[in-house]
């Protein structure tokens, strides 16, 4: 394994909410700026993606871990990582 401090952290999922807890979707790559997609769970465009790359609106999601509590330990859609140490809002 190799520890590079680049600038681009590995996006990684962190942990699956609890059925109607709400999904920590703080990190900027959730966010598609260049296109929208057809949402995989209400079919409207939405820019959101989860990590895996799944175009999902996070209301959706999460209404998604209510419904399929089971499957949502699989982590299909998961908050972010907590980094506490370092946190950068300089982006928008
Ligand atoms: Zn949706």
């Amino acid at each position: 394994m190799t520890r590079t401090r680049g600038k681009k952290a590995p996006f990684e999922p962190g942990l699956v909410p609890p059925p109607g807890a709400l999904l920590e979707w703080r990190d900027s790559q959730h966010f598609d700026r260049w296109q929208d997609r057809p949402c995989v769970l209400c079919d409207k465009p939405t820019p959101m993606r989860s990590h895996a790359g799944e175009p999902v609106h996070k209301a959706c999601a999460v209404y998604w871990i209510a419904a399929n509590p089971v499957e949502a330990r699989l982590g299909r859609f998961a908050s972010d990582t907590q980094s506490k140490s370092s946190q950068r809002a300089t982006h928008a």
